[in-house]
This record gives structure tokens, C-alpha cells and sequence, in this order.
């Protein structure tokens, strides 16, 4: 590879811009295109969560990816000189006693302590919201103020790169010459809309669609991110993001009552008091079904990569995924076995 390659990124969400950033901090030449359609990673929560609660497990390669996160995005912070990154706490309300007593096991355990407070007696009667088996507290969660990082990191790009704001024709691609302009490199980040990408559109992405309600409630904590069903984060103000909805194989964009009512019901399980909503969103996450990104090279065009399939934590993959796939493109290292697309091939 020459000294100054010239990347063409086709996708300006969280893929697009992470591996965009460290491209450029390789001293690469970036060019990232984006055609203003973004509907996940700006939508998101943009929770880190340590924890699947649902079995109480940690999650995919946890310990590497927390605390590389807490680096990359402090230092991106301070290249764009914004606050986005924000540490939380997170409470999870107990569903039911079998789910208390796996917490007050793993909690014991060596391998949950970076991630567990030991319950107290404070979290068993917790009263913030409502409480019927008592709770848990995490450590280490986070949340990145999604609206604010994207708009840093793309103006930081534009300065430090280069930002077009257009769609990508694939028509248009003749090897790696994109209207005129010769490119060393090709790397698709189209999240859901990758479906169509007519190198990889036959990767096993599929497009699960997700909801979230923003909400007004004098009667929810604000100091904390409670969660059971649903996650109820604090935008202050007495204002709070609750979600996500989960259904699967929908690339539609549009808000439902269907959606609406789920999470209501779904918040119903942590308050009976009055709340307001006041917006609702919703966008498609681009998952896969062995629930492990997609990341690699083309078989037969050796210049043409994806790095897409986030999937529903792509707040929390992210940072070091793109980490390891720019050390394999512009240092040759070895991609992660459980990501690389050749899974498939
Ligand atoms: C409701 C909801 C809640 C979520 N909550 C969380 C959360 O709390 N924590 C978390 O970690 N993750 C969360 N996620 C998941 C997270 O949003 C995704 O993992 C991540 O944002 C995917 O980023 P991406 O860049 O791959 O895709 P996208 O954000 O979809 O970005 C792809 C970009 O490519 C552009 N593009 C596509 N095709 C073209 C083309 N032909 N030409 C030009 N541009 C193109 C699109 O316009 C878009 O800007 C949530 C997702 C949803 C939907």
C-alpha cells in the first residue's frame, strides 16, 4: 500500500465515521460520502451496556471493548472539542425473583465484578419507580449523546477529510474510480440499506426495525438510567428516551401506534404515573443472524470492504472493531475469526 491511500467510505453513520477517524488519525486520505438518509445511529440511545440482561451474561468480548471505548471516546472529544461521552448509571428492576437470585450470584463472581455493584438494602427497596423484586446497579455503562457526536465527528471529517454529501451510485464505480476521482480503496458502511450493495448484498444482514418514544414525567429519576422492558434514559428537563422496539426484516422508517404502545406498555412496568410524549422516532438496525458483525474484503475485488452489522450495541462494538479493521487494512493484521466476512463465503 503507498504511503497516502485514498479511502472512498460510502455510509456517514457510527461504522462510516469510526473508521473513518481512524483512518485519518493513520494519516490516510479520507473521503466519506453520505446520502442524509441516516436512521440508526443517529436514532439510537446510544446506551453501553456491559450486561445481556435477559440471561445476565456478559457480553460478546466485553472486556476488551469497554475499556477501549472509554479512550476513543474521550479522544474524540477532544479532536472535535465536544462533550458527547457520558458515563451513567444504569438500574435494572428486577423482573422476578429467579432473575434477582442469578444477579446475587453473578455478582459474586470474579469475572462480573468490573461490570456489578453488590445489591444493598437501598437498591432492594428502591422506590424511584416501581420496584417488585428489588434492584441492581451496573458499572462502567455509558451513553454517547448520539446528535451531538455525529455532527462533530462529520464537521471534524469535512476539516481533516473530506465529506460529500450525496448518494453512491454503484453504477457509476468503474474499479475504483468514482466519477472521475481514482480511489485505493472502497469501504462500504451502508448499515441497513447494505442489503442492496452489489458486492455484499448477499451477506446475511437483515434490517431489524426499532422505536423509541421521547417523553415528559415529573415522576422518573433523572440521576440514573432505569431499566426493565425498557430503557428510560434522562435528556434532562424532566425529559427521558424510552425504548426500543424490536421487529425484525422491516426496512420501513415511519412511527406507529403499534410501536408507541409497546414501549407505554412496556414503561408501564416501571411507572403508573402521568407521562407526555412529547416525539417518537424510529430506524432500522442492521443485524445479522449469528449476531456478529460483518467486516472484510471482497473475494474477487481486493480493493472493496464492508464493515457493517452493528447490530443493536453498535455504540459499544464500534470503537475497537474499527480499531482492528484499520490495523488490517493499512497494517495487514489478522481480522477477528468471529467477524470476518469469509464466515459466509
Ligand atoms: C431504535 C434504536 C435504538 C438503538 N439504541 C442503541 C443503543 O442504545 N446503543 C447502541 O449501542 N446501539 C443502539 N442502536 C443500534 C445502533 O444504532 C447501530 O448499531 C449503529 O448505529 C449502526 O450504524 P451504521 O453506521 O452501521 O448504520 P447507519 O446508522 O444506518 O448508517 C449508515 C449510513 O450510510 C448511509 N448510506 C447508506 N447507503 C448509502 C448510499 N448508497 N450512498 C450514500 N450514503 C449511504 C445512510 O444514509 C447512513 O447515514 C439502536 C438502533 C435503533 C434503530
Amino acid at each position: 500500500m503507498s504511503q497516502q491511500p485514498h479511502f472512498l467510505i460510502i455510509g456517514a453513520g457510527l461504522s462510516g465515521i469510526s473508521v473513518a477517524s481512524h483512518l485519518i488519525k493513520k494519516n490516510a486520505s479520507v473521503t466519506l460520502m453520505d446520502n442524509g438518509v441516516n436512521h440508526s445511529s443517529l436514532i439510537a440511545a446510544g446506551m453501553i451496556n456491559p450486561l445481556v440482561f435477559r440471561r445476565m451474561t456478559k457480553g460478546w468480548r466485553v472486556d476488551e471493548f469497554m475499556p477501549y471505548l472509554h479512550t476513543f471516546y474521550r479522544e474524540l472529544e477532544n479532536w472535535t472539542d465536544s462533550k458527547f461521552f457520558h458515563p451513567i448509571q444504569i438500574r435494572r428492576m428486577f423482573s422476578s425473583e429467579q432473575e434477582r437470585d442469578l444477579w446475587l450470584k453473578k455478582q459474586e463472581r470474579e469475572d462480573f465484578e468490573a461490570y456489578m455493584y453488590k445489591v444493598t438494602p437501598e437498591d432492594e427497596n428502591y422506590d424511584q419507580v416501581l420496584n417488585d423484586f428489588g434492584s441492581g446497579r451496573l458499572k462502567q455503562a455509558a451513553y454517547v449523546d448520539t446528535p451531538i457526536f455525529l455532527n462533530a465527528m462529520k464537521q471534524w471529517i469535512s476539516e481533516n477529510g473530506n465529506l460529500i454529501q450525496e448518494a453512491f451510485d454503484p453504477s457509476l464505480l468503474e474499479e475504483t474510480s468514482y466519477k472521475g476521482v481514482k480511489y485505493d480503496h472502497i469501504i462500504f458502511c451502508e448499515g441497513y440499506l447494505g442489503v442492496d450493495n452489489p458486492w455484499f448484498g448477499q451477506l446475511p444482514l437483515n434490517q431489524t426495525k426499532g422505536e423509541t418514544l421521547t417523553i415528559e414525567s415529573k415522576a422518573i429519576p433523572e440521576d440514573e438510567s432505569v431499566n426493565r422492558k425498557c430503557f428510560i434514559l434522562p435528556l434532562g428537563e424532566n425529559k427521558f428516551k424510552v425504548g426500543s422496539t424490536y421487529v425484525w426484516h422491516t426496512d420501513t422508517t415511519d412511527t406507529t401506534e403499534e410501536g408507541k404502545n409497546t414501549i407505554l406498555q412496556n414503561l408501564s412496568f416501571l411507572t403508573k404515573e402521568h407521562i407526555e410524549v412529547i416525539d417518537q422516532a424510529a430506524g432500522v438496525r442492521p443485524t445479522v443472524v449469528d449476531r456478529r458483525p460483518l467486516i472484510g474484503t471482497h473475494p474477487d475485488h481486493p480493493n472493496y470492504h464492508i464493515f457493517n452489522g452493528l447490530g443493536t450495541k453498535g455504540y459499544l462494538l464500534a470503537p475497537l472493531l474499527s480499531k482492528e479493521f484499520v490495523d488490517y487494512l493499512m497494517d495487514g493484521k489478522e481480522l477477528h475469526d468471529e467477524v470476518d466476512i469469509k464466515r459466509f463465503l
